[in-house]
Order: structure tokens, then C-alpha cells, then sequence
């Protein structure tokens, strides 16, 4: 069934091969065991030029094994960011000046006092890592420490293609709340406020499934990981 549909007009950061600027994600809505307990995912890599006869109501699947994996239909409203890595994937140098406040207060004035006492926190939670659905970007580790992912074809390292998230921020980051959601609360299907999920898909526990794809050829297979 259909997951996400993709542009690179309003994605930039969407790295397509060549002769097509359309991402489509299928996905089946049942976990994989043992392998994965995910839904699993398939990728169209289109040309938007080419694309006719579109359905105006795509098909439902006649079963889904949680209803969190039925995604309400939501309407993009991409915006780029700037994040950093994980801590966890930053050098050893690095993570020790992330962690000395006084190169923070340095560097700039408008950063708050109240951080003064966890400046390791305040790179975590506001700058590494966005959480959320997005394209492209660091990978969020959470579940495991990170581990590099390689292509099962040619063992080249792969890079973050879509993150599939639960939600699209926490008590614990809410500074990634757009400014335009932080006035309005958007319905979802039970009627009730959730307003950090608007896809309400569920990963899991409440974590994120992250596709994968090789950058020597987009016809060697991706994969997934759930963090
Ligand atoms: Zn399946
Ligand atoms: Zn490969």
C-alpha cells in the first residue's frame, strides 16, 4: 500500500537516480519475523513526467496487522535543516568540546545560561540528530550504539535514504517543533490531539524504521533498520 510519495521539486535533498525526480514507497503492513519486525518497504524511483493515469483513490490493503500501520493521509510541508551527528558519532575531540559550556557561551550569546550545566544535553537534544520523518540526514541511533550499514550487493557504506517516524518530536525536543505547528493542533483519525503524530504509524515501541540505500546503484537493494 502506498507510504510516501516524494518530489525532488520540494525536496532538495532528495538524491534520485538519474531520469527521475519521484520517490514512491510502498509498504506491506505486516512485521517481517524473524528478521524484521517492520513493516517492509518498496521503492519507485519515478519520473513525474511519465506518470499517468493516477488513481484518485489508491487501494486499501483488505488487512493490516496493527492499524498504526495504516498511515493517515497527511500532506507534506518539507523543510530543510541543519542537524549534526549523534554524540555517539562524533570523535572523541569533538564530543569533549560539544561538552565544555564556556566554547558554547564563546561562540555565541544567545545560547541560555540554564543549558550552563549540560552542554552535552544541549547539543543532543537541539542540534544533532532531527527527529521526525525526513530524507536524507544523520541516522538516529537509540536502540543500538551505531553501526555502519553496508550494502548486502557491493559492501559500499550506505547513506540515510527516509526516516519513518513514530513521532515527530518529544518532551524532550520540542525546540524541533515547526513554528507554524506550535499554534495549531491538526485532528488526527481517533479524534483525539496528536499532533506529535500526525502519520499515526507506530515503529515498534515508538521508534523510527530508517531505509538505507547504496550509492554505487540504485539497483542494489536497500535496507531497514528500526532505532
Ligand atoms: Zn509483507
Ligand atoms: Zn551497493
Amino acid at each position: 500500500m502506498p507510504l510516501a510519495q516524494l518530489y525532488t521539486r520540494d525536496i532538495p535533498d532528495l538524491h534520485t537516480p538519474a531520469g527521475t525526480d519521484l520517490l514512491q514507497v510502498l509498504w506491506c503492513p505486516f512485521d517481517h519475523p524473524p528478521k524484521s519486525y517492520m513493516p517492509r518497504t518498496v521503492l519507485f524511483w519515478r519520473s513525474a513526467a511519465k506518470v499517468a493515469n493516477v488513481l484518485a483513490a489508491p487501494p486499501e490493503p483488505p488487512a493490516v496487522q496493527r492499524a498504526d500501520y495504516l498511515p493517515e493521509p497527511c500532506l507534506l510541508l518539507p523543510e530543510q535543516v541543519t542537524e549534526y551527528p549523534n554524540p555517539l558519532e562524533l570523535s572523541k575531540e569533538l564530543r569533549s568540546l560539544v561538552g565544555d559550556w564556556s566554547r558554547w557561551e564563546a561562540a555565541s550569546d544567545i545560547v541560555d545560561s540554564c543549558n550552563a550545566s549540560y552542554p552535552s544535553e544541549f547539543y543532543s537534544t537541539n542540534l544533532s540528530v532531527a527527529p521526525g520523518w525526513k530524507a536524507g540526514g544523520w541516522a538516529s541511533w537509540g536502540l543500538t550504539d551505531p553501526i555502519p550499514q553496508s550494502c548486502p550487493a557491493c559492501d559500499t557504506a550506505m547513506n540515510p535514504l527516509l526516516t519513518i517516524a513514530t513521532n515527530e518530536w518529544d518532551s524532550s525536543n520540542h525546540s524541533w517543533i515547526p513554528y507554524e505547528m506550535q499554534r495549531s493542533v491538526a485532528p488526527t483519525r481517533a479524534g483525539e490531539s496528536r499532533p506529535n503524530q500526525p502519520t499515526a504509524i507506530q515503529i515498534g515501541r515508538g521508534y523510527k524504521q530508517q531505509l538505507y540505500v547504496c550509492p554505487a546503484s540504485p539497483e542494489h537493494p536497500h535496507t531497514e533498520l528500526m532505532q
